[in-house]
C-alpha cells in the first residue's frame, strides 16, 4: 500500500467528494475549502509536482489544462466571475501534499499577492 494520500484517495482506498474522475485524472473537493468552491485536480499516476511532468506526460498536462479544468470551472459555474489555479511547488511555494496537484478556487473575489 502507498504512503501517498492522494495515491489512495486516486485509488479509492480514502474516500473524497468526486467531481470529475476520468481513466488519467480525479478532481475532488478539498477538505479544508479555502474559498466557496475549492477543488484539487491531480493525476491519478503519481507526479510529485509539476518539476516531475516527465516527456511522456504531455498529453496528460494538456488534458487537466485544455480539458478538465475548463469543463470543471464550467459545471461550478465559475467560470463566468473567474476562478485561480494553482500548484503549490516545494517548501517555499506551500506544497504540503507530494502528489502534484492543482487547486481551483473560485466562487468569491480572491486577492493578490498571495500570503
Ligand atoms: O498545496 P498543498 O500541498 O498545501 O495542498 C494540499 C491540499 O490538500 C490542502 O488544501 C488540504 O486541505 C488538502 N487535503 C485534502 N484531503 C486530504 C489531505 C489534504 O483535501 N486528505
Amino acid at each position: 500500500m502507498t504512503d501517498c494520500i492522494f495515491c489512495r484517495i486516486a485509488q479509492g482506498e480514502i474516500p473524497s467528494t468526486k467531481v470529475y474522475e476520468d481513466d488519467l485524472v480525479l478532481a475532488f473537493r478539498d477538505l479544508d475549502p479555502q474559498a466557496p468552491e475549492h477543488v484539487l485536480v491531480i493525476p491519478k499516476k503519481h507526479i510529485a509536482s509539476v518539476l516531475d511532468f516527465a516527456e511522456e506526460d504531455r498529453e496528460l498536462a494538456a488534458h487537466i489544462l485544455t480539458v478538465v479544468v475548463p469543463k470543471i470551472a464550467r459545471e461550478l459555474g465559475v467560470d463566468v466571475g473567474g476562478f485561480r489555479l494553482v500548484t503549490n511547488t516545494g517548501a517555499d511555494g506551500g506544497q504540503t501534499v507530494g502528489h502534484l496537484h492543482f487547486h481551483l478556487l473560485g466562487g468569491r473575489s480572491l486577492a493578490w499577492p498571495p500570503g
